[in-house]
């Protein structure tokens, strides 16, 4: 396996609050030859949603990770199950792909969370929900102002009416901070995205696909009209294979993925439940789940148990003085932005890469040239909602039936190779320059 970011990034976190809540379950190492109709590379939520689907559909599967399932971006995002999974923006994605296909799109983003809301509902799975919707929180006073003239676009782009939020109101809605105003989407929610996957693991082990742990994939080769994938104690041949690695992916697994993607870390900080008291402080009660209007923006919720989680993007590198330095930042912003928590306690602290694509769009579809071979990544770290149903939707496609939902057709043009190769990551110090400058 080939990865681009140094070993550290590829550890299991020491300090991950979800883990906690939900440990994951430890599916057995694969040992010796087996046969199966598809075997998927990746057991998080991409890989698990294509394995329900298509074991729902009486397909034989298969599921491996390096890991045990769940050990990437999956087990430790923020839990935000929202609109997203693009960085291109709707006017853009309107003129290069048409209008159909940018409704398309934005009808995608919404299946995408009632898909989720649904697998957690058939599945009676427990994750911890809350959030009626999400909400945008101005960091600047013009930032308001566009969040004001956008409610007419969002309306029509997703046929909700957003709620504006007066930067004097906040306080009664719980949300005072260092902020200027804010609007609801009502659309989406928060979850525990470690219960959430423990659950759909074991929806998906119950509708008769396989799971294995500790199994990395090291080898994808043609093999007499089928497909063959190694691992270091066995072999599965299948006739078909779904690549599920997102950020984790290999530059080698298979060939054809080199520089085709561009992981990036996130990070996130969770701390002790907050006291009501506390809480009655700062100004901040409310269970809603919130991210900011910069480029490089900050997420944060308040969770069930008065713990506080607050993400922003992850350091360049994965070396300790580079996570040293991301740590002093998060903490720092965190502070800035609700100061009357400056000395509650930061228990937990862990980060993970997410996956952007040249194109700043998602891809889900087959790799050409190689008949049997899928692929479904890059949601530019919006991957709870739009990993999940992009897994579902690539089901569709190994299943030769037409989309069971949205299913806008760019997202299966196959990615553009990014520039500098290897170095690639080199990319993001000026674009992070660039935004920050913005920011201001
Ligand atoms: C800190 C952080 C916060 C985030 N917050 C949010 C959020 O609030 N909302 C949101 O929508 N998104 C969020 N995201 C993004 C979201 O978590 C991801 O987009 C999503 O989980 C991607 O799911 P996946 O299944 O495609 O990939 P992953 O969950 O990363 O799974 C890929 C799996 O592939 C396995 N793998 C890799 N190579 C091999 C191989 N050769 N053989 C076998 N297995 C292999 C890995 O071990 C890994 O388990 C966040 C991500 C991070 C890191």
């Amino acid at each position: 396996m080939r990865r681009i970011y140094e070993d550290a990034a590829y550890h299991t976190p020491a300090s991950c609050w979800w883990r906690e809540t939900a440990p994951p379950t430890d599916h057995p190492q694969l040992l010796g030859d087996h046969r199966t109709d598809v075997a998927i590379i990746g057991g998080g939520f991409t890989g698990l949603n294509a394995a329900l689907a298509l074991a729902q559909s009486d397909v034989a599967v298969t599921v491996m990770d390096t890991e045990q399932p769940g050990w990437g971006a999956s087990g430790r995002n923020g839990g935000f199950c929202c609109l997203g999974g693009s960085k291109l923006g709707s006017a853009t994605m309107g003129k290069r792909f048409g209008d159909s296909e940018r409704a398309a799109w934005h009808a995608a983003e919404r299946a995408a969370v009632d898909h989720v809301a649904a697998v957690l509902a058939d599945h009676g799975i427990d994750a911890d929900r809350h959030s009626d919707g999400e909400t945008l929180l101005a960091h600047t006073p013009r930032a308001m102002d566009d969040l004001r003239n956008s409610v007419t676009e969002t309306r029509a782009t997703y046929g909700v009416t957003p709620q504006i939020i007066a930067p004097e109101a906040l306080r009664q809605h719980g949300m005072a901070g260092a902020f200027h105003g804010g609007m609801t989407i009502p659309i989406g929610f928060a979850l525990n995205p470690g219960k959430y996957h423990a659950g759909l693991a074991a929806a998906v082990t119950k509708s008769g696909a396989q799971i294995f742990g500790q199994s990395p994939a090291t080898a994808i080769a043609p093999s007499g009209g089928a497909w063959r994938v190694t691992t270091p104690k066995g072999t599965i041949t299948a006739d078909k294979v779904i690549l599920a690695t997102n950020g984790y992916s290999s530059e080698d697994l298979p060939d054809w993925l080199r520089a085709r993607y561009l992981p990036v870390h996130s990070s996130i900080i969770v701390t002790r439940p907050i006291t009501p008291v506390e809480q009655a402080q700062q100004g901040w009660t409310s269970l809603q789940m919130c991210y900011d209007t910069r480029f490089l923006l900050h997420y944060f919720r308040l969770m069930p148990d008065g713990r506080f989680l607050f993400g922003m993007r992850g350091g360049l590198r994965a070396t300790p003085k580079a996570e040293a330095a991301l740590s002093r930042t998060i903490r720092a912003n965190f502070h800035r932005l609700f100061p009357e928590w400056r000395n509650v306690e930061i228990t937990h602290e862990w980060s993970g890469l997410v996956c952007l694509m040249r194109s700043l769009t998602p891809f889900a579809g087959a790799v050409p040239d190689q008949p049997g071979l899928y692929a479904a990544m890059g949601y530019h770290g919006n991957g709870v909602a739009m990993g999940s149903y992009l897994g579902a939707r690539i089901a569709d496609s190994v299943l030769r039936r037409a989309a069971t939902g949205p299913m806008p057709a760019f997202l299966s043009h196959p990615p553009k190779r990014f520039p500098l190769g290897p170095y690639r990551r080199a990319l993001l110090a000026p674009a992070y320059a660039a935004a920050a400058f913005l920011d201001r």
